[in-house]
């Protein structure tokens, strides 16, 4: 009964620029960001692309010295949480082009191919950590971690499902689901792991590995919020699937993944020092609830509207509120020097 998406094509000049549907529409596939569907796609743009960096620009020297005199416990657990990563943003990489195909709004497909690119960056810099502090054997066992660790594939047993039936099955519900779990992905199941580093780092242990992760933080939240406005829009191109069934099954994603992550906090960070597990667990819900007001949704942890892990705000909140206001700023910079170029309707 549902209808399978078709893939967009490439050009089709027989079909109006701006685009008359985000999935199962008609584009001529030529591209004018001043004739849009949806403006704020070109500032949601903007701004994942003025986070652009790479992972060799970062000075991995000390971290190089510090990695073999860190605890056991703590090359363990850094060994297997870039695991964890590697395993999220390779998948990562290949939802957005995934999303991007089947799109037929051009201004989609290019967003993703931004988030796709910042993805493979992501995944790149996993790989350059670990050459620069480990040897080959361990570097290839934290890179199988997702393949053979079963706490993490029992974790990651919903993703799979949910992006391999979008790829395998690609209906207009089944794109709304993996935009849900990417806003899973990019607003809460890295940030155990995020949280990891931050601690190395304010006991300044592995700076430069954190300041990597703050890096690819700062992506993420912008994907989130990306990825959070495309579902918004095409539940409202798709409103049949705004019912209780499909909300309620969002909302137990929601309560499963923060139910999966406490446990993998639990399972990863038992033997750090510095985290407290319990607070572990209200982050991760704080997160939860910020992910679905995003997704226009309402909050289901009352108790945790605000951020517990106080010592990670300085890390976090501090490019979650403060650079976003930074960032808004650059955008209407930009918009500012582009009236002039008859950009006038951004
Ligand atoms: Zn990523
Ligand atoms: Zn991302």
């Amino acid at each position: 009964m549902t209808e399978i998406l078709k893939r967009a094509k490439i050009l089709e000049p027989s079909n109006p620029n701006k685009s008359t549907a985000l999935f199962g529409g008609e584009a001529s596939g030529i591209l004018n960001w001043n004739d849009l569907a949806y403006p704020h796609f070109y500032t949601l743009r903007q701004r994942i692309r003025s986070l652009f960096w790479t992972a060799n620009e970062v000075d991995m020297t000390q971290d190089v010295k510090q990695f073999p005199t860190l605890l056991k416990s703590e090359q363990e657990a850094f060994l297997k949480i870039i695991g964890l990563l590697a395993t999220l943003d390779a998948p990562q990489t290949v939802a957005a082009m995934k999303i991007a195909d089947f799109s037929t709004d051009p201004s989609v497909k290019s967003l993703m191919a931004t988030i796709a690119d910042q993805e493979s960056e992501h995944n790149h810099s996993y790989s350059y950590v670990l050459s620069s502090v480990t040897t080959l054997d361990k570097q290839m066992s934290s890179f199988e971690m997702g393949r053979v660790d079963e706490v993490l594939k029992q974790r990651n047993e919903r993703i799979v499902d949910v992006y391999n039936e979008f790829a395998l099955n690609p209906t207009i519900e089944n794109v709304l689901k993996v935009m849900v779990y990417t806003a899973l992905l990019e607003g809460l199941f890295f940030y155990s792991g995020f949280a990891f580093f931050y601690n190395l780092a304010r006991n300044n242990k592995m700076v430069g590995t954190s300041t990597m992760i703050s890096y690819i933080n700062r992506d993420e939240l912008e994907h989130g919020k990306a990825i959070s406005d495309l579902f918004r829009a095409t539940l409202g191109e798709n409103s049949k699937y705004n019912n209780d069934k499909f909300i309620n099954w969002v909302y137990d994603q929601f309560r499963h993944s923060v139910e999966q992550e406490t446990v993998w906090s639990r399972y990863v960070l038992a033997d750090v020092d510095g985290i407290n597990l319990r607070e572990m667990e209200g982050y991760v819900k704080y997160r939860a609830n910020k992910m679905l007001r995003l997704l226009g949704l309402s909050e289901i942890y009352p108790d945790y509207t605000d951020n517990p892990m106080k010592w990670i705000r300085a890390y976090v909140d501090n490019f979650d509120d403060t650079k976003t206001d930074f960032f808004e700023q650059t955008s209407r910079q930009y918009v500012k020097t582009s009236d002039a170029n008859g950009f006038d309707d951004l």
